[in-house]
């Protein structure tokens, strides 16, 4: 497989043809003051003339966002470095396959940089719908618009989630929770499906709770920590109730708890559901 050219057009089911054998990954850049990153493609390329992301045919052995950070430099000029992958989510056709990554983008000049690409242009997220759009691109504009400029951020209560398990947790607080963020600095990278839409995967914020003896455990990169001097449960909602304008799930089982946040606007992830994501990494 890996010596077939991944730059051919697929014959798919959907009855329509699409470009790259592995299916194809496009970059959808956001910049909360420029709007997002959209780009003119060339009147000769496949749907020539309408707006759509920098993108294009995923290579055997890529991952999509490899493949959309990899299309991004080669048509937009924009480094890899700058920007952070929040989400992605994919559009399966069986035969075909499109992902979107969503990125939070730093300081960046984004300009034509190969043949592909008559323009590119930051565009107000309320005025794209107003671009003559490639077709598929317009189709999945709604829900990505959704989702432009937001983050996942992962609260979780430390003490019970590694309370979740009877591992001889109750020997070694610190250590026990030391192990809990490594895993989880894990998956700050590989990500965690949204409990909703299965098609959606996000990078989270990650957020781990401390308190008792666990107390003194610090961040790494990936995993935020934050010791709770006396309550966890209230330095818990605390957090959740800081990061307001951000999507947030809470992994913990404490029904209290749970009121609270909820309430709040975060939704749950149980400790039995977390950990089987951390165990399969
Ligand atoms: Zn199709």
């Amino acid at each position: 497989m890996s010596h077939l050219s991944a730059s051919v057009f697929v014959r798919c089911s959907c009855g329509h043809l699409h470009w790259g054998r592995y299916g194809a990954a496009g970059l959808l850049l956001v910049d909360p003051a420029r709007g997002v990153l959209l780009q003119r493609r060339a009147w000769w390329v496949h749907h020539g003339r309408t707006w759509a992301l920098p993108g294009g045919a995923i290579e055997a052995g890529e991952t999509a966002v490899t493949a959309a950070a990899r299309e991004a430099f080669e048509e937009a000029s924009v480094p890899a470095e700058s920007f952070r992958a929040v989400s992605a989510s994919v559009v399966d056709h069986g035969d075909w396959s499109y992902t979107t990554v969503l990125a939070l983008a730093g300081s960046v000049e984004a300009k034509v940089a190969n043949t592909e690409s008559a323009e590119v242009r930051w565009v107000d997220p309320d005025d794209v719908p107003g671009y003559r759009l490639h077709r598929d691109f317009a189709a999945a504009w709604p829900a990505l618009r959704d989702r432009v400029g937001q983050e996942l951020v992962l609260v979780v209560d430390a003490a019970n989630v590694v309370g979740s398990r009877p591992d001889g947790w109750w020997r070694d607080r610190h250590g026990a929770a030391e192990r809990l963020r490594g895993q989880l600095a894990r998956l700050a990278e590989a990500g965690v499906p949204d409990p909703d839409d299965p098609a959606i995967t996000w990078w989270p914020r990650i957020i781990l709770v401390v308190e008792g003896k666990a107390k003194n455990v610090t961040g790494v990169p990936g995993v935020e920590v934050v010791p709770a001097d006396t309550d966890g449960d209230s330095k818990i909602v605390e957090v959740v109730a800081k990061h307001a304008d951000a999507r947030i799930l809470v992994a913990t089982a404490d029904r209290e708890l749970r009121r609270r946040v909820e309430a709040l606007g975060a939704s749950i992830l149980g400790p039995g559901t977390l950990r089987s994501q951390l165990d399969e990494l």
